[in-house]
């Protein structure tokens, strides 16, 4: 097996550290690296401490045995036009990032033995759920109305994240007033009131794999901001999804700032409720007064800040009302022919045993050995068109399925490539039952697979840092969502918070979490010119 060679950022090294700098970031996904690009751009040094072996977070890429595959961005939608999701992803990248249309058909349901799919375009999309569902045509329309309403009401979701706290309560009736009440109940409690169709619920809540919860548990709030991402189709980022991380860089640097990998934070400095910087797990102390985490609320305030500080700051009892998301399995798979060749689409599969997927995943997580709730799959080398001048003659899939972390728990603290014969065994056995689903949609490929690999929630653990190999951080209920403390601003001065756990998950949630971290840190009136440049 050859190593991965595919590595951007800055090995760190206490001495490659400048003197100072105005600003610590822990962990450099997109939504370490967007704060940090943004401080540099208000002219901040910053330091972004990346504990894996190459920067990105999720949106890292690694290469393997000549093939090259992304761990956490399968899809993007929202950057077809100039919107703002587009305008902050060309902002941070110089422009420089390229964006690939998927096909019209973006996402294709198997829902038992039933065939969905969902087009690119609001009216497309619309006019191909009522071709399929021609007696919903009233329910599809009002739907769609209803995902209209929750597009203004995000927008007052993040203004409050980022007020400070008298300032959010002053606000509170005028926040509310804003926020419809659907906004925090259950996806199917919302759904089933509009129709009783369960196909079509199954249909409209068939990426539910892309926020990790089914719709008897999912706020339809981040139901409905997913379906509006993916309203105009998916696209994916030309060279990679290495590439978003490369072209940010560049402008941390500018400022004088770095981005370190190999660079482990062991734990947050505080004194008297200020932060004082952090301790690097080789013993090294980085003094900073503001030190921002993007490593997710579970990693800051359950191992990075010391339970002394996190009773004193009352966070003991709000940590309680939120918990980990589910694991996942992907199946990393390189073939030796092209997509071209092999037939492989530019949409993705979303494969269901049936339509009742909070079942299905009940069902799975009493016996994993059960039929996978969802398997999802992706074909990374077909959608970007410059796959092949890196990796001529070849193709990749990703099968991604979820996976709870307690049965991989007795591995625990184990080596990643010296876990044991039986780890190995347990995960040829799911590789194969994940390959048979892809052959069974794309029987050509029996035979082709050149190589595969399985990642488990303990490679999450061990690569990104996730304690309990969760999915997507924090899961996306109703409560986590009404959760007032998961703002950038912690009750530890100099301490921020950033990151999907804030807002949502997502590249672009994790991104809009990085815009908010620093509208929060800096005010409404020093950040006010940066918008508009950005945003016009
Ligand atoms: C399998 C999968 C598929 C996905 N597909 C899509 C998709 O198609 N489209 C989409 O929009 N989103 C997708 N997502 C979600 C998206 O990738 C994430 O929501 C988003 O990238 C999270 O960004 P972040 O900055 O909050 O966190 P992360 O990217 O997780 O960054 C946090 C960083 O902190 C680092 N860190 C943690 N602890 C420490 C420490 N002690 N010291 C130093 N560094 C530390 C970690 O190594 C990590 O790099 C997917 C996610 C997964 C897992």
């Amino acid at each position: 097996m050859k190593p991965s060679t595919l590595r951007i950022g800055y090995r760190y090294r206490p001495n490659r550290l400048a003197p100072e700098y105005d600003a610590v970031v822990i962990g450099s996904g997109i939504s370490g690296l967007t704060t940090a690009a943004l401080l540099s751009e208000l002219g901040w040094k910053v330091c972004v401490l990346e504990q894996h072996y190459t920067a990105g977070g999720y949106t890292h890429s690694y290469e393997r045995n000549g093939y090259e595959w992304d761990v956490g961005v399968h899809y993007i939608g929202d950057v077809g036009a100039r919107t703002r999701t587009r305008r902050m992803f060309d902002f941070l990248t110089d422009g420089k990032l390229g964006w690939a249309p998927m096909e019209e058909e973006y996402d294709r349901f198997y829902i038992g033995d039933k065939v969905f799919t969902a087009r690119a375009g609001k009216q497309e999309f619309r006019d191909n759920l009522v071709r399929q569902f021609p007696a919903e045509e009233t329910a599809i329309d009002r739907y769609l109305d209803l995902l209209q309403q929750v597009g203004g009401a995000l927008s007052m979701f993040g203004m409050g994240r980022a007020m400070r706290p008298w300032l959010r309560s002053v606000a509170a009736p005028y926040l509310k007033w804003k926020t419809p009440d659907f906004m925090f109940r259950k996806t199917y409690a919302v759904l089933s009131e509009l129709t009783n169709d369960q196909d079509l619920i199954a249909v409209i809540c068939g990426q539910w794999g892309d926020m990790g919860l089914p719709p008897k548990q999912s706020a339809f709030m981040v139901h409905a901001m997913i379906a509006r991402h993916y309203l105009y189709g998916g696209f994916y980022p030309v060279g990679g999804s290495w590439k978003i991380a490369d072209y940010i860089i560049p402008k941390i640097q500018k400022a004088g700032g770095e981005v370190f990998t190999y660079a482990n934070v062991e734990k947050i400095l505080v004194d008297d409720g200020h932060v004082r910087g952090v301790a690097m797990s080789d013993g090294h102390e980085i003094i900073c007064p503001v030190v921002i985490s993007s490593a997710g609320v579970d990693n800051t305030f359950n191992r990075l800040l010391t339970n002394d500080v996190v009773r004193e700051c009352g966070y003991e009892k709000s940590l309680r009302e939120v918990r980990p998301s589910v694991g996942h399995l992907c199946l990393y798979i390189g073939l030796k022919e092209t997509a071209a060749e092999l037939g492989l689409p530019r949409t993705n599969f979303w494969i269901y045993p049936h339509s009742n997927y909070d079942q299905a995943l009940t069902d799975f997580l009493e016996d994993d050995d059960a039929p996978f709730p969802v398997v999802y799959v992706s074909f990374p080398s077909a959608k970007d068109p410059e796959y092949l001048d890196r990796h001529p003659g070849t193709a990749t899939i990703e099968i991604v399925a979820p996976a709870p972390y307690a049965p991989f728990e007795k591995w625990k603290g184990t080596t990643w490539g010296k876990r044991g014969d039986d780890y190995e065994a347990r995960k040829a056995e799911l590789s194969e039952r994940l390959l048979r689903h892809l052959y069974d949609k794309l029987p050509q490929l029996e035979g082709k697979v050149d190589y595969f690999e399985l990642s488990t929630p303990l490679s999450t653990e061990w690569f990104s840092g996730y304690q309990h190999g969760e999915l997507y951080g924090l899961d996306h209920t109703p409560e986590r969502l009404q959760q007032d403390w998961l703002t950038p601003r912690t009750r530890v001065n100099g301490l921020w918070l950033t990151g999907q756990d804030i807002l949502t998950c997502g590249v672009t949630g994790a991104m809009m979490a990085g815009l908010l971290t620093t509208t929060a840190m800096m005010g409404m009136r020093k950040i006010a010119p940066l918008m508009k440049q950005i945003f016009g």
